[in-house]
């Protein structure tokens, strides 16, 4: 943690590893909402944990605490030390909005423009070319200030759209729902590229019928946008087969790749959370997994996969049911995680995700393997048959 804490930086002139004030080290800097540094004393090999959390005053003024353990007595000598610490964290923060100190101190520090997802760090750090992200459109110009400070291009789309169960509409700026894309890289000529390229798109989707030749259209503006985008090829080449826009069947074609065991860096169905903006050819997809240790290397994001790993029942005609496996009491038991909520990931309405679900409710076991039989206090309450192969159950781990 101690080489990718956010708040390292605004630790300089104190380095890790190298004694301060004559024999003090920074030994290591934890935590988010309350940040802890632990400073060890050289001479005395005596530990120090100072406490950093940031108060929001008002509305719109944060202010900076330290506290130290005060059942402790403190010699002179530390007390110098961590008044020196507190006036370089202030001084090297005092030029940080509001907004970017709050993100300091945000589980998701990475979060300071606000995105909740990992893109715009990705960018920043030439891990990914660009990016290209929804959003409402009040949110547009505060973002658009940070990216451009940060020397990130970043341009929005003319259209404006909304969603109606899985179709996508036109929609007037201000009305409920309403959402812009943005588009963001530190090469400006890719910012403008995705930008024609998908008004093109879309002004064509979002017309009555898309004509059959033009489909192939479509699919061509898939590919280029993909990769300038920074998507695998592998990933694209699968997507383009199966879709040209976000269906529940295109997680399910992912599921059905999936061959061997399903990793939880590429899980894509926890919206805000994932690590990933494209549908993967599979949940084992090479340089997928590969662009994800990168970010995990570059960004103290693993806390963050934890939410990504989990049994999952995903079901052809859109719907999925998370459980988690709680093996403690018998080898098939779990808990009830969540269901999708009607998005492109699909619906719990969805026959036979729904009827499953109902039973799920109920039950405290279940076996998924040529059926998905489901128990309570060890006596089956239901199973249900696959013979269509309407549904695929995979552990990501
Ligand atoms: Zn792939």
């Amino acid at each position: 943690m101690l080489n990718e804490h956010p708040l390292l930086k605004y630790l300089r002139p104190i380095r890790a590893g190298r004694p301060f004030a004559g024999h003090f080290v920074l030994d290591s800097i934890e935590g988010w909402e309350n940040v802890q540094l632990q400073l060890r004393d050289l001479s005395t090999e005596e530990m120090y944990a100072l406490q950093i959390f940031l108060k929001e005053s008002s509305p719109s003024q944060c202010l900076l605490f330290f506290s130290l353990d005060s059942t402790k007595t403190y010699s002179h000598d530390v007390e110098l030390v961590i008044n020196a610490i507190k006036t370089i964290i202030r001084k090297n923060t005092a030029h940080l909005s509001d907004w970017e100190l709050r993100g300091l101190f945000n589980s998701y520090a990475f979060d300071i423009p606000q995105v909740r997802d990992v893109e715009f760090w990705a960018v920043l750090k030439g891990l990914k070319p660009a990016q290209r992200t929804e959003i409402e459109p009040s949110k547009y110009p505060r973002l658009k200030e940070i990216y451009e400070k940060n020397g990130v291009y970043i341009d929005c789309s003319s259209f404006v759209f909304g969603y109606r169960q899985d179709m996508m509409e036109k929609l007037s700026a201000d009305a409920p729902g309403a959402l812009i894309q943005y588009y963001a890289s530190k090469d400006k000529r890719k910012v403008a590229l995705l930008k024609d390229q998908e008004g093109f798109q879309f002004s064509n989707l979002l017309t009555e019928e898309v004509a059959k030749p033009y489909s192939q259209v479509i699919a061509e503006a898939i590919k280029t946008h993909g990769q300038l985008l920074g998507y695998p090829l592998c990933c694209i080449e699968a997507f383009q087969k199966v879709e040209h826009h976000a269906t529940p069947r295109i997680f399910f074609e992912t599921f059905r790749n999936t061959t061997a065991g399903a990793r939880a860096e590429l899980n894509n169905l926890e919206g805000e959370m994932n690590f990933i903006s494209h549908f993967p050819c599979s949940f084992n997809c090479a340089p997928s997994l590969q662009y994800v240790r990168s970010l995990l290397d570059a960004f103290p994001l693993s806390d963050r996969l934890e939410a990504h790993r989990g049994f999952y029942l995903y079901f052809i005609n859109g719907g999925f049911i998370k459980l988690k496996v709680d093996r403690s009491t018998n080898p098939w038991a779990y808990r009830l995680i969540k269901a999708s909520d009607g998005n492109c990931k699909g619906s719990l309405k969805e026959e036979p995700c729904a009827t499953v679900y109902k039973h799920i409710l109920e039950g405290d076991s279940l076996l998924a393997l040529d059926r998905i039989e489901i128990y309570k206090k060890g006596s089956r309450i239901c199973s249900i048959g696959n013979k269509l192969i309407d549904w695929i159950a995979v552990e990501f781990e």
